[in-house]
């Protein structure tokens, strides 16, 4: 079949024009070119009015028209309101009238008497300028959208950014004051446990120093939750089931519920193995499940679910980073409380942040968080005011092969019994090492100590003349150097001597991969008294160690 040529579109036109026969005459030629008249006007309050009621393509205007208003300023208030620019058909070309005419950007200037071709080519020169510039105007408000669109992005991005680094630099200084402090509480919770002892025959002294005891336990605990929360505490992670953990932890939980509060747990079919420490896990339910009971006051239901999550149903990106591509699971705690405010909920995992006056901490949601990141996972929150709350942890899956994970986990008690091996203590804050010292010294251990680590390495190197050191327990981070360095530097000399590091904190990987490489025991401080006699007698013993 030929082609048709595109028949030309018709378009709306709208004559202003005061003499009838002009107008009528224009109104033939236009009708002839295929366009539609959609009115006559004779001056410029009624060109407005129709053309505002018919909104045409373009208007053909007569400058020189009746009335207040000239076709000049007409044009102007039409092309101004609605957009439709003017054709200005005129007897009068003079240089003073076109400068004028210009004010109203008209889609063309044309000159009576006129010739019918040229009213045509004018015409159509105008449409086509119309189209042009309604275009523009589609386009450049596409482009304002878009633009919008980014700023609101950009600005949502800029405020996560702001948040995590919000939270990671109170972590940092959370972390250094946990740090100092530990080194302060491991010779008080030592010594006083000491006193206790020592002062078996003067029940009233004895239970001052006890005072001091639990007080120091107490102090502990709450620099705990600040490790933690800074992700500074070395994890002992193994393989373990979620729902074995979860289900583990349900009679401590449901106690801790207490009356009126119901707990229920959802848990996916099977076993959904993580790379975790079932301690810590256990803590963050212990958290959420204390908050939620709190915000039921009158009693209500928690329910604690797990599923293994499919592809694109991991974790958002909260903080602009990428999320690893890999198989997550979901953890969720959900109660039927009180619910937050948003300005609540884009607050709670700030440590110290609580709406609970004196009752509250602030530190339960920010251990959480601590816990989940240092898991490698993510924490999200959903709450509405009077509707309840859903936190949802994502964390890693381990694929592994269901004989290799253990089955159990739990916490192995070891002796606490001392002996008679030759130990070097490295410790450079003089408090705990005269502590250490003597403590170990009291079950019978031969105790050397050092400050730093040159005068160490002196005293290993005259020591291995004399059979050297059954082990040497060191800090990690001395004022000359690195504690662990030192440890694998001497292990793989003599890889017969045992060895503990004790650290106030760490977030390096790298300590853990040494500890685990050479079997090297960890005592995280601040450490009770029989956590150290029990890991140097388990160590010396040639016990596998694992962080604890
Ligand atoms: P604390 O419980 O000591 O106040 P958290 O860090 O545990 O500190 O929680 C911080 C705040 O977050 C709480 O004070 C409370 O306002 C809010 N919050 C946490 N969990 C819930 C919940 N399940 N329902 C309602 N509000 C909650
Ligand atoms: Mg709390």
């Amino acid at each position: 079949m030929p082609l048709q040529p595109l028949a030309p579109r018709q378009r709306k036109v709208l004559i202003v024009e005061d003499e009838r026969i002009v107008a009528e005459d224009l109104r033939e030629l236009i009708g002839e070119l295929g366009h539609e008249v959609v009115g006559l006007a004779a001056d410029g309050e009624e060109a407005l009015a129709l053309a505002r009621q018919h909104l045409p393509d373009i208007v053909c205007m007569d400058i020189v028209i009746r009335g207040e208003i000239d076709g000049v300023e007409t044009a102007c208030q039409i092309q101004d309101q609605l957009g439709i620019p003017s054709l200005f058909t005129t007897a009068n070309s003079d240089s003073a009238m076109v400068e004028r005419a210009k004010q109203a950007q008209p889609a063309g200037y044309l000159v009576k008497p006129y010739d019918p071709d040229v009213l045509r080519c004018t015409l159509e020169v105008a449409f086509s300028r119309v189209d042009l510039d309604r275009e523009l105007a589609a386009r450049t408000r596409s482009f304002e959208t878009l633009v919008e669109q980014r700023a609101q992005e950009f600005k949502k991005v800029q405020r996560q950014l702001f948040e995590s680094q919000k939270m990671e630099a109170v972590g940092t200084l959370t972390g250094g004051i946990a740090h100092d402090f530990n080194n302060m509480l491991l010779p008080i919770m030592g010594y006083s446990n000491m006193l206790v002892e020592a002062l078996g025959d003067q029940p009233e002294l004895a239970k001052m120093a006890d005072e001091i005891h639990q007080a120091a336990n107490r102090s502990s605990a709450l620099t705990r939750q600040l490790l933690a929360f800074s992700r500074r505490q070395i994890l002992a992670k193994e393989v373990e089931d979620i729902n074995t953990v979860i289900a583990g932890a349900g009679q401590m939980l449901e106690r801790l519920a207490g009356d009126g509060v119901d707990l229920s747990l959802e848990l996916a079919d099977g076993r959904i193995f993580g790379v975790m420490d079932a301690a810590q896990i256990e803590q963050v339910l212990v958290n959420l499940c204390l908050n939620a009971r709190e915000a039921m006051a009158s009693g209500g239901r928690i329910t604690i679910g797990t599923r293994r999550l499919g592809e694109g149903e991991g974790p958002v990106a909260a903080s602009g980073g990428a999320i690893p591509d890999r198989p997550w699971m979901l953890v969720w705690v959900s109660d039927g409380g009180v619910g937050m405010t948003d300005e609540v909920r884009q607050r709670a995992f700030e440590p110290f942040f609580s709406t609970k006056g004196n009752d509250g901490t602030g530190l339960g949601l920010s251990v959480v968080h601590g816990i989940v990141h240092q898991h490698e996972g993510y924490v999200a929150v959903e709450s509405e005011q009077g509707a309840g709350t859903t936190f949802y942890l994502y964390l890693p899956i381990a694929e592994v092969e269901e004989d290799s994970a253990q089955p159990e986990f739990g916490r192995r008690e070891g002796s606490t019994e001392g002996g008679n091996e030759r130990i070097l203590v490295i410790e450079d804050e003089p408090q705990v090492r005269t502590f250490v010292a003597r403590a170990l010294s009291n079950k019978g251990y031969r105790i050397e100590t050092a400050g730093d680590l040159a005068t160490a390495r002196a005293m290993l190197e005259k020591a291995r003349l004399a059979g050297g050191y059954d082990m040497i327990l060191s800090d990690c981070v001395l004022p000359d150097g690195s504690g662990v360095e030192c440890l694998v530097e001497e292990l793989e000399r003599e890889p017969n001597t045992r060895a503990i590091l004790s650290t106030g904190y760490t977030d390096r990987e790298a300590l853990v991969d040494a500890a685990s490489e050479y079997d090297i025991g960890f005592l995280q401080k601040p450490y009770p008294l029989p956590k150290l006699f029990e890991t140097v007698r388990h160590v010396l013993n040639g016990g596998a160690s694992r962080p604890a």
